[in-house]
């Protein structure tokens, strides 16, 4: 029995170079849960110290807690992020379509969307028009992606985003440390 929830109406498939993702295996209308993420909750002081592989296959929940996906990946772990989604964040560990999904088209996330944390970098291979190429724990904090993420963020990244105007620095394309 796996962890993790994943819609009937998507599985697996190879996704080229980002190795595999997941796909719509018929019509998926716009609000529809996909996927929903189980694990173990691990804090930061634990998860620090664990090999990179399985920090990579977290899903960050909180400030400081992370969902740890089981050591065999199953569906649910290889949605894969991509820099134009059309899916966000539903609460925490919900996965939902932000708008109507046709046949054979990848389901995906922008990481933006619930990572708050450097543990996750990566050159981004999405392909899409406006692709950011290095992905960050600092992107939740740009202003185009908070407008165009209203809504899909993971609660926690929501309350930062309300709690922290957002600093920004355009020129350099970078967050600031806080
Ligand atoms: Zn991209």
């Amino acid at each position: 029995m796996p962890i993790s929830f994943i819609t009937s109406s998507a599985k697996v498939n190879s996704a080229g170079r980002k190795g595999r993702g997941i796909f719509a295996t018929s019509v998926i209308p716009a609000g529809t849960t996909v996927a929903a993420f189980g694990g173990s909750i691990t804090h930061r002081d634990e998860f620090s110290i664990l090999p990179e592989y399985r920090r990579t296959h977290s899903l960050q929940i909180d400030e400081d807690l992370f969902l740890l996906c089981p050591d065999e990946d199953e569906p649910a772990d290889l949605f894969n992020h991509s820099c134009a989604p059309n899916c966000g964040i539903g609460g925490n560990i919900l996965l939902v379509a932000m708008r109507e999904i046709q046949e054979g088209e990848e389901l995906s996330f922008d990481y933006a969307m619930s990572d708050a944390d450097d543990y996750d970098e990566f050159v981004c291979e999405c392909g899409e028009i406006g692709c950011r190429r290095l992905i960050t724990g600092a992107d939740w904090r740009r202003p185009e992606l908070q407008r165009a993420y209203k809504g899909w963020f993971s609660n926690y990244i929501s309350a930062k985003i309300r709690q922290n105007s957002p600093a920004f620095d355009q020129a350099s394309g970078q967050g600031l440390q806080h």
